[in-house]
């Protein structure tokens, strides 16, 4: 049999990169994953020198390499970094979830914070869900804002200016589809990867993986055996998101490289894209900049809130 030979150091390979065709041995492989990552921070500008950065660490793969990987971009650049996990309250996949994340804080050295919905909004995921009415509205709909106002919250108590997630291509040209087949272009434009935070906003979100696939992440984390948890949560919702996300992993199968293209189509929309109008005005519960006031995440958080209350009231 033909042994595969790495094409930088002729090495035996363990991976072949379909869209560029090289063939890479576990170290080289290791090396272009983190140069990726560096490449895509210094080109937009994501982490300045002296920055605090918070990272939002999940315990799923992605984020666990994600801090790997800025932990090794940080010996050769000056920043800070914290780690900030949030405890939604699911009952039976939270707590390995939070333990695995603890440990890797941990035997990374890097300060770790954990705030839970409990604390910040009075109530856990599954409790919310246990009592919210029409189920129309999906579990993602009512966790995903939450949890990133909770990251935002963890954020500024520890002074971070950036906010790091472990959002992958994959994720973003989800997302970028999702918004496509619903009509919306503004949110295309809203969920530019890319765009700095505007002068009001303090903190910037930056997703260092925007450029690298999903399954390169995984074999970075096999390949380093970085401890993840394997679980799938508990409410995930099997909706548009699986579907859009089988049918690019069909393209991409046949076409090597499709996804590299479909997220240059992504820029050139956000580039070509009028802000939003709307979407200048602040929430005047919290404060954020919203396209609605009060913002989706006060009106998920009032809503479910309301329907505790009342269902604590028929309980008595
Ligand atoms: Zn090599
Ligand atoms: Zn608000």
């Amino acid at each position: 049999m033909k042994v595969n030979l790495c094409l930088k150091c002729q090495e035996k390979a363990v991976y072949h990169r379909k869209y560029s065709g090289e063939n890479l041995c576990p170290n080289c492989f290791n090396n272009s994953l983190i140069e990726k990552t560096r490449k895509t921070i210094s080109k937009y500008k994501m982490i300045n020198y002296g920055d605090k950065v918070a990272i939002g660490v999940s315990g799923g793969k992605d984020s666990l390499a994600l801090l790997d990987i800025l932990i090794k971009i940080k010996e050769y650049k000056d920043f800070e970094l914290i780690a900030i996990t949030i405890d939604e309250g699911i009952a039976n996949y939270r707590e390995e979830a939070i333990e695995i994340a603890l440990n890797a804080a941990s035997k990374a050295g890097v300060k770790q914070v954990v705030l839970s919905f409990k604390e910040l909004f009075n109530f856990g995921l599954d409790e919310a869900l246990m009592n919210r009415k029409e189920k129309k509205i999906t579990s993602c709909a009512i966790c995903g804002p939450l949890r990133r106002r909770a990251i935002e919250i963890g954020a500024k108590k520890v002074g971070a200016n950036i906010i790091a997630t472990g959002h992958n291509l994959d994720d973003i040209l989800q997302s970028f589809m999702i918004n496509l087949f619903s009509g919306d272009v503004y949110r295309i434009k809203a969920g530019d990867p890319r765009k700095e935070a505007k002068k009001e906003f303090m903190i910037r979100r930056i997703k260092p993986f925007m450029e690298i696939y999903e399954t390169e992440i995984a074999f970075y984390s096999f390949l380093n055996e970085l401890r993840f948890q394997t679980l799938e949560c508990p409410h995930m919702n099997e909706g548009i998101r699986t579907e859009i996300r089988n049918s690019l992993d069909n393209f991409e199968n046949k076409h090597a490289g499709i996804k590299l293209s479909l997220i240059k189509s992504m820029f050139e929309i956000c580039e070509n894209i009028k802000l939003n109008p709307k979407q200048l005005q602040s929430c005047n519960i919290c404060g954020y900049n919203s396209s609605s006031n009060p913002c989706s995440t006060c009106k998920t958080v009032e809503y479910i809130s309301e329907l505790t209350r009342s269902s604590s009231l028929e309980n008595r």
